[in-house]
């Protein structure tokens, strides 16, 4: 058997219910730019009858419906895993309505307030309108800028509490509230951004490396630079 002792270990929190969009290419393109550097990987699928592991490195989630999306808060709210596994200090990127879920609260779809993870500052309520189409922001300079594409749909906007940070600033969009998109807490960031977010935007998953592995060495541009600049173009061109 492989020793994964020494290896990053990435966790997919409930493919079952979160997994919407084609979101586990976060997963895979976390684990080839690993690869490319020769940083071994260990991915953890995690379903939702699953206890979260709580020394994993980079936790993700995806987006969901709004009823698979209520399941995945309850349960991850009971079983308490995430949050300890951010108390030991393990990196959360989450998409969509996994980025609501992990706020202080939520939305249904009658607009009542849920309880979310609380591992990040942020409340979600429910929009007049659906949020659909690209998206580009540009990344905060505190976490090394950059500008980002995805695509959003979505029904809830986000409000930003004192504790988290605007993961970037809007130049085409929906976002958290027409200003802002996404946010970030530590180690905890959440985006509306799918495409997926991390194949689409390869700076943001060095970011998100980095954050556990320290200093990455630099790769080549590959196809992953090659659509973030082909989405980039056609969605300033919309
Ligand atoms: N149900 C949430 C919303 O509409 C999240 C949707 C999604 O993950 N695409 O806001």
């Amino acid at each position: 058997m492989t020793d994964t002792s020494s290896a990053l270990r990435i966790v997919w929190i409930y493919p079952d219910l979160l997994s919407t969009y084609g979101d586990r290419g976060n997963v895979l393109v976390l684990r080839r730019r690993a690869a490319l550097r020769g940083i071994p990987t260990e991915i953890v699928h995690v379903n939702s009858g699953d206890p979260v592991p709580e020394h994993g490195d980079i936790y993700l989630l995806g987006g969901g419906e709004d009823r698979p999306q209520i399941l995945a808060a309850e349960r991850l709210r009971a079983q308490g895993g995430l949050a300890r596994a951010v108390r030991n200090g393990a990196c959360v990127f989450a998409v969509c309505a996994g980025y609501q879920i992990i706020g202080e609260t939520y939305a249904d779809n009658e607009s009542n307030p849920l309880p979310g993870v609380g591992i990040l500052d942020v409340r979600s309520d429910r929009g007049r309108t659906r949020a659909v189409g690209e998206l580009v922001a540009d990344v905060a300079p505190e976490l090394g800028g950059g500008r980002i594409t995805g695509f959003e749909n979505h029904q809830g906007r986000t409000t930003i509490g004192p504790s988290a940070r605007p993961l970037s600033t809007l130049v085409r969009g929906i976002g958290n509230d027409e200003r802002t998109e996404g946010a970030y807490q530590g180690q905890v960031l959440g985006t509306y951004l799918h495409g997926p977010a991390l194949p689409r935007n390869p700076q943001l998953a060095d970011q998100l490396l980095g954050r556990r592995v320290g200093q990455l060495a630099p790769l080549p541009p590959s196809w992953g630079e090659r659509l973030h600049d082909e989405r980039l173009t056609a969605a300033l061109r919309q």
